[in-house]
């Protein structure tokens, strides 16, 4: 990863061509194109096993695609020869379990991509007030996870997931396990935050309504395939595909 530099975040494009993938010559993904401008956010919906998390995983470097590519602007960061770490990507990852360290406090979760960077304790320290400051968490910092609610630890992963200032995030479910009032709110939530940021999302949901609250376009799967497109226009979405 980059070091980071203190700067605002500026996203970058993705671009996704023909991507592919099987296991033990069963077809999870198959013929993938996607475009996401550079500041903007794709949802992917689709029922539980259209392969949503495989996706992220390939664009997350998790997962090497058996045909195709993706690009990051201009970098190739995957095709069948290629695949770039995830931790070069540049990448902030949300998932729906939160994946926190619950011995550890608040700070120590937030501020552990910044270690991990060799980041000096003065400036970790001022970044991860930042990121804690933006996902409405100021007073919590040296409270245990375990002493949170679900979705003040949903805040804290999604901290964690900016205080590197990377140019794409990826959700994969990131609501499911609040209810839904909470769901509702931390969605709109989610939604100014990377207005604000100008990072480039992919966020993987189940939930339509969740999808068109924050999302620029809208890309169904089914059965690994894109079954559906469409684009925000004003408070409309027109079909695309
Ligand atoms: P979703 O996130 O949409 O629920 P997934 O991407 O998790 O779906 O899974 C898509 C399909 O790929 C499922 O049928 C799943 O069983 C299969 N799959 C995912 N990962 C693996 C793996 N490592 N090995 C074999 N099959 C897998
Ligand atoms: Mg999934």
């Amino acid at each position: 990863m980059a070091a980071p530099t203190g700067k605002p975040s500026a996203g970058t494009s993705i671009s996704v061509r023909g991507l592919g993938l099987s296991f033990d010559g069963q077809a999870v993904l198959s013929e993938i194109d996607l475009e996401v401008p550079a500041g903007t956010t794709l949802a992917l919906l689709g029922p539980s096993g259209c392969g949503k998390s495989t996706l992220l995983k390939l664009l997350a470097g998790l997962q090497k695609p058996g045909a195709g590519s993706i690009r990051f602007g201009t970098e190739l960061v995957a095709d069948a020869r290629t695949c770039v770490a995830p931790e070069r990507r540049g990448l902030g990852m949300v998932f729906q379990d939160y994946a926190l360290w619950p011995h550890m406090t608040v700070d120590g979760n937030v501020g552990f991509p910044l270690e991990m960077a060799g980041v000096a304790r003065p400036e970790r320290e001022r970044r991860v007030a930042a990121a804690l400051a933006r996902v409405g968490l100021e007073h919590v910092g040296k409270r245990r996870i375990s002493a949170l609610s679900g979705g003040q630890q949903q805040r804290v992963a999604l901290a964690r997931a900016i205080v590197a200032e990377p140019r794409i995030l990826l959700f994969d479910e990131p609501l499911s396990n609040l209810d839904r009032d909470l769901r509702v709110s931390l969605c709109r939530e989610i939604g100014d935050l990377l207005a604000q940021l100008g990072t480039t999302a992919v966020y993987v949901t189940h939930d339509r309504e969740e999808a068109q609250t924050l999302a620029h376009q809208v890309v169904t799967l089914k059965q690994g395939r894109v079954v559906h497109a469409s684009h925000r226009s004003g408070s409309q979405y027109n079909e695309t595909f």
